[in-house]
């Protein structure tokens, strides 16, 4: 692979970051995931946005230039022959020389790294045969709006879903279901879909937004508030929305079957819809 560091397009092993960066040493970086579709990115000024929005939040010194993004962005794409899969991009505070807890200096320059991901998105087992999840308790810190990389306790969730024989975690706090691992979390009830509001609490995602706008040209009906577990169980169907899965079918959780326990037909719709709407879109 090529990757991009810092100006430079490398191959992958030669491509290096400081042990002093503040990303390795204090886990001080925001990243964004991108999906690519026949070489194109969807949903890309969403990620340029939210990646703005959060170096705002860090007061990290960074101005993102949306055309040099998307330069870079294509670059890879062609560099490595890209035809489905993900951009990964990663922004840390940089590299002060030594290990502090204040931060360095406003000249610090930031650290910008980028690679790319094969992945099949369109037409995967995932759609047919739907997720299992399992809920857990939401450990993170107050601050999921913003997109840091410190992801060691969705790694952990992830790890726990899968000693427990399934695919991800829906994470709880105060007995509400706040989001997935990697993911924003929906059920359906009697024809309304219900997520989650927006606030500190979960990530904005890019694909919430648009499956959101996705179900109001379908005139589904939609509830943004917190729901509960006990909700869950007796959903009539369940899903996940991610840059890179869409909206994946949730079949299980905690060992039982929502619903039929087969991939509805809500999500499937919502899919349908997304992929079209923004395939018209993408750059
Ligand atoms: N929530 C969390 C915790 C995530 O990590 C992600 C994916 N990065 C999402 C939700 C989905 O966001 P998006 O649709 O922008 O990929």
């Amino acid at each position: 692979r090529t990757v991009y560091v810092n100006g430079d397009y490398l191959p992958e092993n030669e491509a290096t970051v400081s042990i002093f960066d503040r990303g390795f040493l204090f886990a001080d970086g925001i990243y964004e995931v991108t999906t690519v579709v026949d070489g194109k990115l969807i949903g890309f000024d969403g990620h340029i946005k939210r990646l703005q929005r959060s170096a705002d939040e860090l007061k990290m010194n960074i101005k993102v230039d949306e055309p040099e993004m998307l330069e870079i962005h294509r670059e890879l794409v062609k560099r490595n022959n890209l035809d489905q899969g993900m951009i990964y991009l990663q922004y840390t505070r940089g590299n002060p020389g030594d290990r502090d807890f204040a931060f360095p200096p406003e000249d610090t320059k930031p650290t910008l790294v980028m690679f790319t991901q094969e992945k099949k998105v369109v037409g995967t087992a995932v759609e047919e045969n739907g997720l299992k999840v399992v809920t857990l308790e939401d450990l993170r810190w107050g601050r999921r709006d913003i997109k840091t990389v410190q992801l060691l306790y969705p790694s952990l969730a992830k790890m726990e879903a899968k000693a427990r024989g399934a695919d991800d975690a829906w994470m709880v706090q105060d007995g509400f279901v706040t989001e997935g691992t990697s993911n924003n979390a929906y059920i359906v009830k009697d024809g309304t879909i219900i997520t989650r509001h927006l606030s500190n609490d979960i990530l904005h995602g890019i694909t919430r937004k648009s499956i959101l706008a996705c179900a109001q040209l379908l005139q589904m009906k939609v509830e943004e508030r917190p729901f509960t577990v006990d909700e869950a169980y007796a959903a009539d169907e369940a899903f996940a929305t991610s840059a890179s899965g869409f909206a994946n079918p949730i079949v299980e959780i905690d060992g039982k079957k929502v619903g039929s326990g087969k991939p509805g037909e809500v999500s499937a719709k919502l899919r349908e819809l997304y992929i079209e709407e923004n395939m018209k879109a993408a750059v």
